[in-house]
């Protein structure tokens, strides 16, 4: 069987764990790798080797670093297919999707590329007589990035480009069960020309994890995953004095108003709440419809859902696989919840009929209508394929109901009332907003982020907040000394 190792100053290592996790392909069911679980000697190896390639990096000089991430940039781009199957066979989402998922990677490569200008600093003269001020970015040494199974390519690449631009060298833990597509992407950054250790590949669970977290010379954190392991990462890592940005998840609302038109409406609740088998962290899963449009609302989700095929993401299907089998039984789990908890189950995903291997790990769409805020459908990030429907009597209901949940990563408002969608984006607590855009994720040249419950710490992802995550600040006062400044004056300086 294939084994996954590791990506260590420049090299594939395998063979040396003492443990060892199955990587399954989730339309099949079928073990296909066996991916090494990286002890805490191990990650210190690769947190050495990083720290070595961070002191020549952080001297590289801009055009350098950038003319590695713009050849980067190409070979990404020339084998994008390449990467989509890799993910395809690991995660389970569909071809066009993990196509997607890799394009929205390549937007933060490209923005890195930018990165002379996104680091410029600001320079003051005659901040005092000929005294002058400036200011620098500088970057942090090593830095480690742990990433989820839900986007094996888009998450390591929200960071690793922007960290590795701004000087610093990584240490990336991808998720155990998908971990193939990130030692590709370290492999390829390396025939870019990013010279040995800047960017290391660890693959492993919570030891390495921990690890990493305890680890003097590891100076920042990025961590995305679910919401206990964030808060987890966010405290250990700052208690050991680290720089933490700790993303965790999400219960995304999409509030329909009365006035909204309700086929684009339905078509983007279906997007939005069953693309990637719901496993996105912007997955619209609660749909608050203000009355009186929910039961004509709910006939067109349920119309579009009978047209959606589920089955192998080979195969030209809408929706996919769970990731893995024991996540499909705990999205089941939940489905067998909100019926016992008296939610109408209108499309129910049990009785789904896939077209892929009677092995897969297969939940079909599946839409609730009557939810109430305590079923367990709702208070729950339940990461599948399943939508609730949450109706309320007003604007100010909605608003209300979004901001009292913990989580506050993406939310949606869908209406052609300017002022009400005006409003909503004053009033909600929530990272990241759509007006009549049902899956809002920044462009790599802003910053991804969610409020509350959805992220621990302050800067978001990428854009000018990635920039200042990977960089320290400091500013230079300058004089280029001439006799008239002498004197002794034990005074504290002021402005002349
Ligand atoms: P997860 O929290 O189980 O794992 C994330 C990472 O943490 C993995 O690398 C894993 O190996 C590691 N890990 C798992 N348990 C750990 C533990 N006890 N201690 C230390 N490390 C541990 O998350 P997942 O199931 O891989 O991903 C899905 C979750 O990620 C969902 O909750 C989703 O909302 C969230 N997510 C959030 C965002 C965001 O931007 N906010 C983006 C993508 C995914």
């Amino acid at each position: 069987m294939n084994l996954i190792g590791h990506f260590v100053d420049g090299k594939l290592l395998s063979g040396t764990a003492a443990r060892r996790g199955d990587v399954f392909d989730p339309a099949t069911g079928v073990p296909t790798a066996e991916v090494e679980l990286a002890s805490a000697a191990e990650v210190a190896a690769a947190v050495e080797a990083a720290e070595r390639a961070a002191r020549r990096w952080r001297d590289a000089s801009l055009s350098r670093r950038t003319a590695v991430l713009f050849a980067f940039r190409e070979l990404v781009h020339a084998r994008r297919d390449r990467l989509a199957e890799v993910i395809t066979a690991e995660h389970g989402k569909v071809l066009a999707d993990a196509a997607g998922e890799v394009q929205r990677g390549l937007e933060v490569i490209e923005y890195a590329c930018g990165i002379p200008a996104a680091m410029r600093g600001g320079y003051s003269e005659n901040v005092s007589t000929e005294v002058d001020s400036y200011n620098l970015r500088q970057p942090l040494g090593v830095v480690a990035v742990i990433s989820p199974f839900n986007f094996p390519v888009m998450v390591p690449l929200w960071f690793v480009p922007v960290a590795v631009a701004t000087g610093n060298a990584v240490v990336l833990k991808p998720s155990e069960k998908d971990p193939s597509a990130a030692l590709l992407l370290a492999e390829w950054f390396a025939e870019a020309g990013l010279p040995p250790g800047v960017l290391n590949v660890v693959n492993g669970d919570k030891e390495a994890v921990d690890a990493l977290l305890d680890h003097p010379a590891v100076r920042a954190v990025s961590f995305v995953g679910s919401t206990p392991v964030a808060r987890h990462v966010h405290q250990r890592a700052s208690l050991a004095g680290k720089r933490v940005q700790a993303l965790g998840g999400a219960k995304n609302h999409m509030v329909v108003l009365p006035d909204a038109d309700l086929d684009l409406a339905a078509d983007a609740a279906v997007n939005a709440g069953f693309g990637s088998a719901g496993e996105r962290c912007m997955a619209i899963s609660a749909l608050v419809a203000v009355e009186p449009v929910a039961d004509a609302l709910v006939e067109k989700i349920a119309a579009r859902m009978a047209e959606l095929r589920t089955g192998d993401g080979r195969r030209g299907c809408d929706m996919g696989p769970l990731v893995t089998a024991a996540h499909a039984e705990r999205v089941r789990s939940y489905v067998e919840a909100g019926v016992a908890a008296g939610a109408v189950p209108v499309v129910d995903g049990r009785d789904v009929r896939p077209d892929g291997d009677p092995n897969g790990y297969w939940l079909g769409p599946t839409l609730f209508d009557r939810v109430t805020p305590e079923m367990s459908v709702y208070t729950d990030e339940i990461f599948g394929p399943v939508l609730s429907v949450l109706r309320v009597g007003s604007y100010e209901e909605a608003v209300h109901l979004v901001n009292a949940n913990p989580y506050g990563n993406g939310t949606a408002i869908f209406t052609n009332d300017g002022g009400a969608a005006r409003r909503y984006q004053h009033e909600v607590e929530v990272g990241m907003v759509g007006i009549n855009v049902p899956i809002p994720v920044p462009m790599a040249y802003y910053s991804f982020g969610g409020w509350k419950a959805s992220l621990f710490g302050d800067l978001h992802a990428h854009g000018a907040d990635g920039v200042r995550f990977f960089t320290r600040g400091k500013v230079v006062t300058s004089r280029w000394l001439d006799p008239r400044n002498g004197g002794v004056s034990l005074g504290f300086p002021t402005p002349t």
